[in-house]
């Protein structure tokens, strides 16, 4: 079943991993006792009994009449990750999932990075003759410049304990080197309907992706959200954000520009509901399915 329709734009998504994935208290610091506590009461399965954030890792599949997006490609499958043992070479069957869909590798027009994290940027490659190649090979990727060069320059410094450089080296370096990486400004359009906007802070380029047609709007917001909790506590912010002020800052004001309005909102870590609608509660904010 289509998660979303915006007029003429179909959106899918596939799930490549779900499941209790961070400690809440470690993943967000700043979370009080009493501000974990109301989470649990308020929002059921998306904490678990050992405090941990029910989090989903999916690609938002977006057709329009003219192209097949991606929105974020996860994790990847035999990629290590050191630092964290339930992503490091796992195997899933993400493209089987892809072409359940009715989406072959080769039928990927674009792939659409909202920022350039180890879960984020995954699929962009596969494993193949023990060289990373990519894995949409018709697909060229949207970057946003700014996004780019920061872990461009993160990975000239050589920090390989670094999930993000490392993804960096296998999953982003190889789409740049095989010419499908297209790098561009923060508010790029890529077809009508279909734009960029930026929302730094989680990382130092993270944008968001609006798409509009037929009247109704929707936007997938990548990291800019990482979990309902924060909707609670929009002043929550996770442990690797960048800059945790503008973070907090750029949220709310997201979150305050969009509450009651007809705005599809599609987190990247959402698991249902995935796409909602944001609705004020006092200061703070809830999520309702769409
Ligand atoms: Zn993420």
């Amino acid at each position: 079943m289509t998660l979303a329709q915006i007029g003429d734009f179909a959106i899918d998504r596939v799930v490549e991993l779900e499941f209790p994935a961070f400690v809440a208290r470690e993943f967000f610091p700043a979370c009080t006792d009493a501000q974990l506590a109301d989470g649990k009461a308020r929002l059921g399965k998306l904490i678990s009994a050992d405090d941990k954030l029910l989090m989903s890792f999916h690609t938002f599949v977006v057709r329009t009449p003219r192209h097949t997006i991606l929105i974020d490609t996860c994790c990847g499958n035999n990629k290590p990750r050191p630092a964290r043992a339930d992503f490091s070479m796992i195997q899933t069957n993400y493209l089987a999932d892809l072409a359940a869909l009715g989406v072959k590798p080769e039928q990927v027009d674009y792939v659409m990075c909202t920022h350039l994290h180890w879960d984020h940027v995954g699929w962009n490659t596969q494993l193949l003759d023990g060289r990373w190649v990519p894995t949409f090979p018709n697909a060229k990727h949207i970057m946003a410049k700014r996004e780019y060069d920061f872990w461009d320059a993160e990975y000239a410094k050589g920090d390989r304990n670094n999930m993000h450089v490392l993804s960096f080296e296998d999953s982003v370096l190889p789409i740049k080197r095989a010419e499908q990486a297209v790098l561009v400004d923060d508010d790029f359009e890529l077809e009508k309907g279909i734009w960029l906007e930026p929302c730094h802070g989680h990382s130092p380029g993270l944008v968001l992706i609006n798409v509009e047609n037929g009247g109704k709007r929707g936007i997938f917001v990548g990291d800019a959200i990482h979990h309902q909790l924060q909707l609670l506590y929009p002043d929550l912010c996770c442990r690797v954000d960048t800059d945790m002020t503008l973070s907090a800052k750029n949220r709310r004001a997201f979150l305050d520009r969009t509450a009651d309005s007809d705005m599809l909102v599609m987190p990247a870590h959402f698991p249902m509901p995935t796409a909602g609608r944001v609705v004020r509660d006092g200061n703070a904010f809830s999520f309702k399915g769409a």
